[in-house]
């Protein structure tokens, strides 16, 4: 039998299936989200019960691998990621087979906190102080510089927190020094923020941008705990807006970016950004029109962008390490339950669940019940919101 041509640059094909790097749980709500629109997943993931092969089917190989990675190209029409962290190798080798979105140019931007804090400045959106830190005579440099308090961050592969230090004093900077003094790091002013934010847009296929609305966001321990939308001040998600516009005309973007500000009165300082779907926009499944799942689908696979209008008040709740009652959370109305089939462990996310509600005031008071039944620390945060 003749071998089929390679369709895969056929503009008039649909696209079938999308191979997806990584396997964590945005990989599997894109599936989950995909699947209705009829289209079917592949994940590369080296984690054998990695919890997106729910939705598709798991090629169970390092990220590094780069023969995988082409083995991967073969078989599907497009490819996105589900974190930022692919090596370079591994996505120009899959790019050399079927296009991938976002494009490296971006996930390059974003892997490294000194060439995307570059990046922002250079195109005016405003970030905290920084310095790139080489030498600890540089870290003394800078601390001199930019003043304590300061933080003191890796520069690649640091997530949820980790890898970076709050320096008040001397002692607290050698402290890190010895700690993380081993990695390219980068010291940054410390942000005296009112609170945090972040907006989630999609770009399809023809350059359309849509924006959700800004979402405000509660960290606790360096991960996100609490996010709710729709509450941030007009001026700011223009503001906020004009700032995405700008990456995403000059990545020639296509799908899900986020950026995650910080407020201060009325100005935000940008923190950092995402080329990928992210927590704060979690809400979205249950609270918009068009999640940003289906919404990163959609782009990739060139169909036309549905609506990212936020349709009821809500917030999501992060369940970090432990899954909290399910069935009593049930029974609060208006609670979407998502468990990610994750194994527990401390500082993991294994799930969340968006609270929605009709009014404002009912929103609240069903957040109260949430965060009792829940435990832990979400009484003491709820109220940060
Ligand atoms: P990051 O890993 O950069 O997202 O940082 C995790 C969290 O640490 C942020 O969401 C903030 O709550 C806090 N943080 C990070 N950098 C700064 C900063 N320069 N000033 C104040 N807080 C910060």
């Amino acid at each position: 039998m003749a071998e089929a041509p390679s369709i895969r640059n056929d503009a008039t094909r649909p696209t079938r299936t999308i191979g997806i790097l990584g396997g964590g749980q945005l990989g599997r709500m894109m599936g989950l989200a995909g699947l209705p629109l009829g289209i079917d997943f592949l994940f590369l993931d080296p984690a054998a019960d990695a919890c997106a092969s729910a939705a598709g089917e798991l090629l169970q190989a390092e990220f590094g691998d780069v023969s995988a990675a082409r083995r991967l190209a073969e078989r599907v029409d497009v490819a996105t990621i589900d974190f930022e962290n692919v090596p370079r190798e591994t996505a120009e080798a899959l790019q050399q087979t079927c296009p991938l979105y976002p494009a490296p140019n971006s996930l390059g931007a974003c892997q490294d906190r000194l060439s995307e804090k570059t990046l922002l400045t250079d195109l005016g959106v405003g970030v905290a102080g920084f310095q790139p830190v080489w030498s600890r005579s540089d870290l003394a440099e800078g601390l001199e510089r930019l003043g304590y308090p300061a933080v003191l961050k890796t520069r690649r592969f640091g997530y949820d927190g980790k890898g970076q230090a709050v320096l008040h004093d001397e002692e607290a900077a050698e402290r890190a020094w010895q700690d993380l003094g081993e990695n390219e790091l980068i010291l940054e002013a410390f942000v005296p923020f009112d609170f945090e934010c972040s907006l989630v847009a999609v770009r399809g296929h023809d350059g359309e941008i849509r924006f959700w609305p800004l979402t405000r966001n509660v960290h606790h321990n360096g991960i996100l705990a609490l996010s709710r939308p729709g509450v941030v001040p007009a001026p700011l998600q223009a503001t906020a807006e004009e700032h995405m516009r700008r990456l995403m005309h000059h990545f020639d973007y296509r799908g899900v970016l986020t950026i995650e500000f910080f407020v201060t009165g009325d100005k935000l300082v940008a923190n950092e950004m995402a080329p990928r779907v992210h927590n704060s926009g979690h809400w979205t499944i249950d609270g918009s029109s068009c999640s940003q799942f289906e919404n990163h689908i959609r782009a990739v696979a060139g169909l036309p962008l549905g609506e990212t209008r936020m349709e009821r008040p809500c917030i999501m709740f992060n369940w970090v390490g432990t899954l909290p009652d399910r069935d009593r959370a049930l029974r609060v109305p208006g609670l979407h339950w998502h468990d990610y089939g994750k194994a527990p462990k401390p500082g993991r996310k294994i799930g969340h669940a968006t609270l929605t509600a009709e009014t404002d005031s009912q929103l609240m008071d069903r957040a109260n019940e949430v965060a009792a039944i829940a435990g832990g620390d979400f009484p003491a945060l709820l109220p940060k919101l």
